[in-house]
């Protein structure tokens, strides 16, 4: 048993013999002590800490409508009685959140009226009702606290949810798009992946699929970042596309075209995933019938508490699932492999992007996700 779990315990058992004692005197004999709520329990207070960090690119990337070298991110952590859970917010400039947006919403987050980092809904309620949007800063409080909680327990998040850590997922390696020689390059070099994952939507679609099948075979799914216009030239890319070993296809049309992505989707011969049109699982049941399935990243969907209930809601609308993350550390990326064993797919390869990764967590083995038995969202820190 590590410190950690340890001083929980101890902390635990020393505030239920402290919680007893007054209660004796107020109980009539024979009658039983009153329970205590467990929001009483806990003498300590959580601490919540946050700074900005760049993430640096390995390469330059590029999707339909923007390209850049960095990604701003703020970390975060926990503390609460000398263990520390690790949270991170990313944020790609397109999604308009920033490291300003951030810190100010988290300058607001006062978890220290709170004793207990088990009442996890009511303290991630509490978070989500102090600003609407907002939803990287309120999934790196997420991520965090049950980053602590697992640490607490000394259990990896997976076991605590009940999830195989066996059944996770390959992840597929993001190609972005570029030239032709350019791809074939970062081609040769993912080829440890079984899967990869390519950008469409820049104008050279049919040139990046030729290019990529031309020094592999492994199953491609394709992103297009809402790059393509026209429904019936989508369909009939879509039908081009399977042939060329395509699973499934991304984002095609603009989030706003609901008519045209439900025409698309029913005549498709490949699964339509929501990606850029999937935000909060209150929106999810609307996407029933113009999806197929969605793109879940805690980034949007303020964490993991939220994005575990989308896997089981859209199971039970029987849509696909895919689990897919920002540009990243080590830290959401981790976090989010603890759901991966429940979908259908993973694109969690956002913590390969960088350079200056903090942490180590989660690794890619044999191009299959592989979950390890450090408690919480597995990651240790590195550097700082
Ligand atoms: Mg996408």
């Amino acid at each position: 048993m590590n410190s950690g779990r340890r001083s929980f315990l101890k902390s635990a058992g020393a505030v239920s013999l402290a919680t007893a004692i007054p209660l004796v005197g107020c109980t009539t004999p024979g009658n039983p002590p009153v329970s205590t709520p467990r929001a009483q329990m806990g003498k300590g207070r959580m601490k919540l800490s946050f700074s900005p960090y760049e993430l640096q690119l390995k390469h330059t990337f590029t999707v339909a409508g923007n390209s850049r070298n960095t990604t701003p991110v703020v970390l975060t952590e926990i503390e609460y009685e000398g263990v520390t859970g690790y949270g991170e917010a990313s944020m790609p400039p397109y999604l308009g959140e920033s490291q300003e947006s951030v810190t100010g919403f988290l300058q607001r987050v006062n978890l220290e009226q709170f004793t207990d980092p088990f009442m996890l809904d009511e303290i991630l309620a509490y978070v989500d009702s102090l600003a609407e949007g907002n939803s990287a800063a309120k999934a790196c409080v997420d991520i965090a606290l049950h980053d602590l909680t697992g640490k607490l327990l000394d259990q990896p998040l997976y076991r605590l949810w009940g999830i195989n850590p066996r059944n996770t997922p390959m992840t597929s390696f993001t190609i972005g798009i570029d030239t032709a020689e350019v791809v074939k390059a970062k081609t040769i070099e993912a080829d440890r992946f079984k899967v990869l994952k390519v950008k469409l939507g820049g104008g050279n679609d049919r040139e990046m699929i030729s290019t990529v099948r031309s020094v592999t075979s492994v199953p491609i799914y394709v992103d297009v970042n809402q790059g393509w216009k026209d429904k019936h030239e989508s369909l009939e890319m879509v039908y081009w596309l399977k042939e060329q070993g395509v699973i499934f296809v991304e984002q095609p049309l603009s989030k706003t075209a609901i008519d045209e992505m439900a025409w698309l989707t029913e005549r498709s011969p490949l699964p339509i995933i929501a990606d850029e049109a999937f935000q909060r699982l209150s929106g999810l049941a609307a996407l029933k019938g113009v999806y197929s399935g969605i793109n879940i990243k805690l980034m949007k969907s303020t964490g993991l508490r939220e994005a575990h209930k989308m896997i089981t809601v859209a199971r039970a609308l029987d849509m696909k699932v895919m689990i897919g993350c920002m540009t990243e550390t080590s830290c959401a990326v981790s976090a989010a492999s603890q759901l991966s064993p429940l979908v259908d797919w993973a694109d969690l390869d956002g913590n390969l992007l960088i350079s200056n990764d903090l942490y180590e967590g989660v690794k890619v083995v044999d191009g299959k996700v592989t979950l390890n038995e450090l408690p919480g969202i597995g990651i240790k820190k590195t550097a700082s």
